[in-house]
């Protein structure tokens, strides 16, 4: 089943997460803004509170001020009517300083989480990037964490403003009339049994619209870079990336619509239900009145007054409950990515290297490694071998014999599933990732250089290099006269991977900020073999210079740009099979001959 399928496969069967569930760990994310949020709660708790007192007023109004036995009282009706501003007026300016809270706390919060969800992504191992699209990553991250931030913002002030509405209200309509009370609450039970049902629903849509949402990024993401433009035009596929994005774009459309629509029945029933209860109001207080109830006008009006003012509150209430139901599938889709727990993480007393420790020195013990999740035979068995420091060693053999895989061993980009890598007589295990990882340098086949200047893609590999430094790292590399030949120098910005510079001028950039991190080792893999001969011969230059004092590992097809090495193992099928120089092994007429001899062949 290709991802592609899975993703819709999960998406199908997405189990709606239940907020219930993520509630504690929602609240948790809130905890470190408790002064703010607590300034927040007291204000829309006086705002609240607020919003009875207008209604309480208007029934003053009618039966002291505009009805009394007398005739209108224009004094007492001067002073209500004056209170009544009065309240609205503060009643406002609460509820500006409220939304600025609250948009503060939920941003607040929202930007908190975004932040360690990427600082957690980047601790996560390598495997996790070869297993998962980045564009699926991307989502999560723009998306999910983006599609709450409403959410955070927005529910903390609604619940707890439009529970004390509505409870105020409901003071407010008992103290008024409790039978007029009854028949506007009657239905209310009904209506929370439906709105459970509704949220259900939208929380399952809502996953399955994320998933297309990440899905779409993922198609994006590959689809619309450098490397995958360059795939589509030149297979001639740019009308079938059409066809594939816009069908998951039909799916998006049909999910987005589904999810505008859901409950838009329910809602609509609520609004009939809170519109029709005045009516049945006028027509109860009259039984009432004729009953010998003491019903006034006043009362009558203040309490539809108050009771269409509970209309918006329950609504609110309402759809907030939905909001959160769905957004439960938001936070559990950002919740598993924290969740995820990194293979590789340093021990609480993982060692530092010092200039003291042996840093060139690299050993490998018995190794055994499989691939997380790979079936079969492991990538590596039995490999043993010793590396002093300044040795220049090479590794070599047929395509998929797992010369890469030792190379990701030595940084520790994957743990071994058995026997043990050494790094300056420390098992990589015990040592800090940072600190092992600052003693290797790589230059590969695929060089990465970032969309920015030469100059900033070199202080990559040291921040507070100078210009000089930068220089003579480009000049080593014998990429500095490329360089000032540009109009721009070192402040040319290369394109997203580098693709304004030809492939050997981004080999010799990528060898030059290598030269600039001044690395203990220096892994070489396979650097040289996508360039022609005579850009071949300008990086293998460069790549003497950075070579020269630091163990160096090259993994090579082409025997004749290790042959001087000092070590040269041969791997066949994850094991060593050969080891020695290369006049040696062309000695022993074993598989490094043979390979030596189709080469000149
Ligand atoms: P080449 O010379 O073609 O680069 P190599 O000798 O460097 O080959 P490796 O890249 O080390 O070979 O790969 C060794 C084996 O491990 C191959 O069979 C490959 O398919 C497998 N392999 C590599 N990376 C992974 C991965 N992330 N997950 C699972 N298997 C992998």
């Amino acid at each position: 089943m290709s991802s592609r399928d899975s993703d819709a496969q999960r998406a199908a069967n997405a189990e709606a997460p239940r907020i219930e569930n993520l509630l504690g760990r929602i609240g948790s994310l809130f905890a470190p803004h408790r002064p703010l949020l607590t300034l927040t709660i007291v204000l829309v708790l006086v705002d609240a509170a607020l919003t009875v007192v207008p209604p309480l007023l208007t029934q003053q109004a009618f039966d002291r001020g505009l009805f009394p036995k007398g005739g209108p009282d224009l004094p007492v009706l001067l002073q209500l009517v004056g209170l009544m501003i009065l309240v609205w007026v503060l009643s406002a300016g609460l509820g500006i300083w409220q939304t600025f809270l609250t948009a503060t706390v939920g941003n607040r919060v929202m930007g908190a989480m975004r932040v360690s969800l990427f600082r957690h992504l980047q601790a996560m191992e390598l495997g996790f990037f070869t297993r998962t699209k980045t564009g699926v990553i991307q989502s999560r991250l723009a998306n999910d964490v983006g599609g709450v931030a409403g959410v955070l913002s927005n529910t903390v002030s609604s619940v707890i403003g439009n529970v004390v509405t509505v409870i105020a209200a409901f003071t407010a309509m008992l103290l008024l009339s409790w039978q007029l009370t009854l028949i506007a609450v009657v239905l209310l039970p009904a209506l929370a049994v439906a709105q459970r049902r509704v949220g259900r629903i939208r929380a399952r849509i809502a996953t399955q619209t994320q998933e297309s949402l990440s899905e779409m990024t993922a198609i994006t993401q590959e689809t619309l870079s450098v490397s995958g433009i360059l795939l589509a035009k030149s297979f001639g596929r740019a009308e079938s990336e059409n066809a594939r994005y816009a069908a998951e774009n039909d799916n998006q459309i049909r999910l987005q619509v589904r999810q505008a629509m859901s409950g838009q029945g329910f809602f609509a029933f609520v609004q009939i239900f809170l519109s029709v209860v005045p009516a049945l109001v006028y027509l109860v207080s009259a039984f009432l009145i004729q009953g010998g109830a003491d019903i006034t006008p006043g009362t009558i009006v203040a309490f539809t007054t108050v009771q269409s003012r509970l209309m918006w509150p329950l609504m609110g209430l309402m759809r907030v409950a939905l909001d959160l139901q769905t957004s439960g599938a938001l936070f559990a889709r950002i919740f598993e990515y924290f969740d995820l727990v990194p293979a590789i993480r340093d021990r609480p007393d993982a060692v530092t290297l010092t200039d003291a420790d042996r840093l060139g020195e690299i050993e490998f013990r018995d190794v055994e490694f499989h691939y997380p999740g790979a079936a079969g035979r492991p990538t590596l068995k039995d490999v043993s071998f010793r590396i002093e420091p300044g040795q220049f060693v090479a590794f070599v053999g047929p395509s998929g014999a797992g010369k890469t895989t030792v190379s990701y061993l030595i940084p520790r980009l994957y743990d071994v599933t058995g026997g043990a890598v050494l790094f300056a007589g420390h098992d990589v295990r015990d040592i800090a990732q940072e600190s092992l990882l600052e003693q290797i340098g790589i230059v590969s086949q695929e060089t990465y250089l970032f969309h920015a200047t030469i100059r900033d893609n070199l202080r990559y590999a040291k921040p507070d290099a100078t210009d000089e430094e930068i220089a003579s790292a480009a000049r080593q590399a014998n990429i500095a006269g490329t360089i000032e030949s540009f109009p721009e120098g070192y402040d040319t910005v290369v394109g997203e991977r580098g693709y304004r510079l030809s492939g050997g001028e981004k080999q010799r950039v990528a060898i030059a900020r290598v030269i600039l991190k001044d690395p203990a080792v220096l892994v070489l893999d396979e650097a040289t073999s996508a360039l022609d001969s005579v850009s071949e011969r300008a990086v293998q230059a460069a790549l003497d210079t950075a070579s020269r004092g630091r163990t160096t590992i090259a993994i090579a097809h082409r025997l004749s740009t290790v042959a001087d090495a000092d070590v040269i193992h041969v791997v066949e099928r994850g094991r060593i099979v050969e080891s020695g120089t290369a006049r040696e092994l062309t000695g022993q007429g074993g598989l490094f001959a043979r390979l030596a001899a189709q080469q000149s062949a």
